[in-house]
């Protein structure tokens, strides 16, 4: 049986103010139940997390942060550090691809950013992920594989059990053109990561790591992922802020785990 608890991430972006989060986590609350084997991870703005921290029930959801800033402290500003966050999420998505498309993290960065998150008890989902230029280049192995090494490799094995890891075509992600991914084609890549994370730091971390799928993901389509080996859940965009959908995914997963026996 697997052991790796199935994690559903609601990354919102730059979406929702304050008291339109507190409203989506309300009704939320309201539709979705108590699941022991699922962790559902709520990833508002940083201005909206603090509210939020008050407001959720911990046992059905947890926090992440979209971002922050590789250093503890200092003159660094407008930025906001792991540090800070340490109180208030338990995860912290990295290297999302909108983060190095956009804002061109570097990959020395996002392996800085890992190891602060880390170092300050939170638990990076590390997002990685090709191009549509690099997927039609067949590039995609080389791609990941440096994004992961890069990305692990200021952190010990004992450490880089505790990573999440996101897999997320650039391509299939509903902003950037949303061309959903095959899952059996999914299943390559997912085996690709951990077979690499084996070789990189032994097959305990990599029977440890989760893996997760994001890339368009809706109530409707997300048990096609979900039912692959070694998929240990979903970041979802979109469909994250609509509380129906976002609540049909939980269930989706609930579902599979009851038929498979893995929500004992
Ligand atoms: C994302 O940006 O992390 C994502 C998966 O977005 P969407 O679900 O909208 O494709």
């Amino acid at each position: 049986m697997n052991q790796r608890r199935t994690l559903i991430v609601a990354n919102w972006k730059m979406h929702l103010n304050t008291s339109q989060a507190s409203l989506l986590v309300h009704r939320l609350h309201e539709r979705i139940r108590i699941h022991r084997n699922i962790e559902v991870v709520l990833a508002p703005s940083m201005l909206v997390l603090q509210p939020l921290s008050t407001q959720i029930d911990r046992r059905k959801f947890r926090l992440a942060a979209q971002n922050a800033y590789q250093k503890d402290e200092g003159a660094f500003t407008g930025e906001v550090s792991f540090t800070m966050l340490q109180d208030l999420v338990h995860y912290a998505l990295i290297g999302h691809s909108e983060r190095r498309i956009y804002f061109n993290e570097s990959l020395e960065e996002i392996r800085d950013k890992v190891a602060a998150a880390i170092r300050n008890d939170i638990t990076p989902i590390l997002c990685i992920g090709e191009t549509q230029h690099e997927h039609k280049a067949g590039e995609t192995k080389q791609v990941l594989h440096d994004q992961i090494v890069t990305a692990l490799s200021n952190l010990t094995a004992a450490q880089v059990k505790e990573v999440v890891i996101a897999y997320e075509p650039v391509w299939a992600i509903s902003t950037f053109g949303g061309t959903l991914a095959k899952p059996t084609e999914v299943q390559h890549i997912l085996d690709f990561i951990r077979h690499q994370v084996s070789q990189l730091y032994g097959a305990t971390a990599a029977e440890a790591v989760r893996v997760l799928y994001g890339g368009s993901v809706d109530d409707q389509i997300v048990r096609g992922y979900l039912e692959l080996e070694g998929c240990d859940g979903a970041l979802v965009g979109g469909a994250s802020l609509n509380y129906q959908k976002f609540a049909g995914i939980i269930d989706a997963a609930h579902r599979l785990q009851t038929e498979t026996g893995d929500d004992a």
